[in-house]
């Protein structure tokens, strides 16, 4: 087996279980929680995202993708940005919410350090207010194809606004 083979092998190995086997950290960077309401709904049975393999999970150190509700508050800011540097590479930022891919009803409060793209590189934008827990779970399978077939991250997806009305 030469080592080129043996590179591909495991680059497809990891590729296989980073797409099965998400795990999720959730942070409130100023959300009115009707956000979180909505990512929290994800993990009843009814929605039930861990048939997906999507664990949430309570450290950054262990987690792939990083869930982001709301717009970015200065005091949430370094928080933030703590959090998804003790993520281990390759990590995904998924911002949920009109907060937090415009800064939403906060948009130019005195308060608030922008929306969550002008702190972290977002992969993933979910629009509504809040969306529905559909539409999150379609925006993170759409991340994970977007994985899979290795167009990330040049590839921001967006899921369809009316789902999320
Ligand atoms: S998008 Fe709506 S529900 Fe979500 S944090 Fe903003 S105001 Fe709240």
């Amino acid at each position: 087996m030469n080592q080129q083979y043996v590179n591909r092998l495991m680059s497809t190995i990891t590729t296989w279980a980073r797409v099965n086997s998400p795990w999720a950290i959730h942070f409130n960077s100023g959300s009115c929680n009707g956000c979180d309401i909505e990512i929290l709904a994800t993990l009843t049975p009814r929605y039930d995202v861990e048939r997906f393999g999507i664990k949430l999970r309570g450290s950054p150190r262990h987690a792939d993708v990083l869930v982001c509700t709301g717009p970015v508050t200065r005091q949430a800011r370094e928080r933030l940005l703590r959090v998804y540097e003790q993520m281990p590479e390759p990590k995904f930022v998924v911002a949920v919410g009109s907060c937090g891919i415009s800064g939403g009803v906060f948009q130019g409060c005195y308060n608030i350090a922008g929306h969550i793209n002008e702190v972290l590189p977002v992969d993933a934008f979910i629009p509504g207010c809040p969306p529905r827990p559909e539409a999150i779970i379609d925006g993170i399978v759409k991340l994970l194809g977007h994985i899979q077939n290795g167009t990330h991250p040049a590839i921001a997806i967006e899921v369809g606004l009316q789902e999320a009305a």
